[in-house]
């Protein structure tokens, strides 16, 4: 240690971080709070966007980075930006695109959660009407003037109800409206919305694209293609000199920067490397979903909800938007919820606990968790009843997971 200087200034001056750039065949985790520059000068040129560079880690990381860069790519958008959970990209996207005053419509069928912030919402005057389908009928009947954004679930979770985003997207278009989906049930695997139409797409990477249960997080994508007419979307009008990018812009520069919701680099680096199983998990996860959705639809005192069951309202769906593929996410009423609990109680393989997405198979009782704080006749609009049991199905073998539901309802039989 030099000797003119004392201990605490030499410990902190011994040893700074610089040039890593050794051609790491991942985004390394860069683990900081803020970035050090050689001058004040280029500090300033950062801070006035006018050259490249990262300042603190709440606006910008490069780990961040290429986590949105990877899953922007994937969706096929113009630009993404990571948040700190799933809630936080949705709260951060209506909240950037609504005024006291303004409306959302939205299905009724969504993740409590997300019922719970549209409720809260309303205590900032920004109102949502539910419909119970998302489609032209109901969003051509519910528009007004006020009506800043159509919200749906692709697939909801876990009432597998699922958006026409086509048709949604053409009717929201024609009365000048974006199509915001939450396509975290759905992956990007099994469908890329904005090839269908929406305009915004937001997932929850805590659940399938991180898929290995160890990160919460969220993003928001943007396609770009969405016309922005700024005397409508007046949030956005201080950014109108962005165009097509105003939304993104008014995010990033903006509001997503001063909510403070931004993903942790390491949950940036632990999502990153999920992502890149996201297309064999989803075979997989997939492939035992359907196999255990038809084994238990055998069993004639329980009525299964999966959406590649022959009977199932939304079949159809399975090959015109999802590539052949039912999604990870089944449901099945037991007939009384302690038949639900003895059921859940007895199961060897499926873990319980509150997520999904998981490789492991996880195994809920959605109304007296995930819907406690929701009101009766909305949790009856999610497809959530008292013998509702919801299976997040992961990547065991699938005899396994066969046998092990087959003798828990069995045995539940009393
Ligand atoms: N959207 C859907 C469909 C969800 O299932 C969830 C969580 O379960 C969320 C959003 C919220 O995500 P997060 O828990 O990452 O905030």
């Amino acid at each position: 240690m030099q000797h003119d200087r004392g201990f605490n200034t030499g410990l902190l001056h011994t040893g700074e971080a610089h040039g890593f750039g050794q051609r790491e065949i991942l985004p390394p985790i860069s683990q900081v709070t803020a970035f050090e520059y050689e001058s004040m000068e280029e500090l300033e040129r950062v801070f006035a966007h006018k050259s490249m560079g990262y300042a603190y880690t709440r606006i910008g990381n490069p780990t961040v980075a290429a986590f949105e860069q990877k899953i922007n790519a994937l969706e096929g958008g113009i630009g993404a930006i990571a948040t700190s959970s799933g809630m936080a990209a949705i709260s951060s996207t209506l909240l950037a695109l609504c005024e006291s005053g303004d409306e959302i419509i939205a299905g009724t069928g969504l993740y409590g959660g997300t019922l719970d912030l549209l409720r809260d919402l309303e205590k900032l005057g920004i109102h949502t009407v539910f419909a119970d389908v998302i489609n032209k009928e109901n969003i051509d009947r519910l528009v007004t003037d006020r009506t800043k954004a159509v919200f749906a679930e692709v697939i909801s979770n876990p009432s597998l109800n699922v958006l026409d985003i086509h048709e949604a997207s053409e009717a929201a278009h024609n009365a000048g409206i974006p199509l915001i989906v939450d396509s975290t049930t759905a992956t990007p695997y099994l469908v890329r919305p904005f090839s269908f139409g929406a305009d915004i797409v937001i997932h929850s990477t805590s659940k399938y694209i991180n898929g290995g249960g160890n990160a919460i997080g969220g993003i928001i994508v943007d396609g770009g293609k969405f016309s922005w007419d700024f005397n409508k979307h007046s949030a956005l009008s201080g950014h109108r000199k962005y165009g097509k990018m105003a939304f993104l812009l008014r995010l990033r520069t903006d509001l997503w920067e001063n909510l403070g919701g931004c993903m942790a680099p390491v949950n940036a680096y632990l999502s990153f490397t999920g992502v890149d199983t996201l297309g064999l998990r989803m075979e997989r996860i997939c492939e035992n979903a359907d196999a255990l959705a038809h084994a238990l639809s055998g069993e004639d005192d329980i009525s299964v909800n999966y959406l590649t069951l022959e009977d199932h309202p939304y079949h159809s769906f399975v090959d015109t938007q999802f590539k052949g593929y039912g999604g990870g996410i089944l449901s099945f009423r037991a007939g009384s919820k302690e038949r639900a609990f003895r059921i859940i109680n007895s199961l060897k393989y499926a873990r319980i606990a509150s997520n999904i997405g998981d490789i492991r198979t996880l195994v809920i009782h959605p109304m007296s968790t995930l819907y406690i704080h929701t009101d009766a006749p909305e949790t009856e609009a999610a497809g959530v009843y008292e013998d509702t049991v919801r299976v997040s199905v992961g990547i065991e073998d699938k005899e396994d997971l066969i046998n092990d539901f087959r003798k828990a309802v069995r045995e539940s039989r009393q």
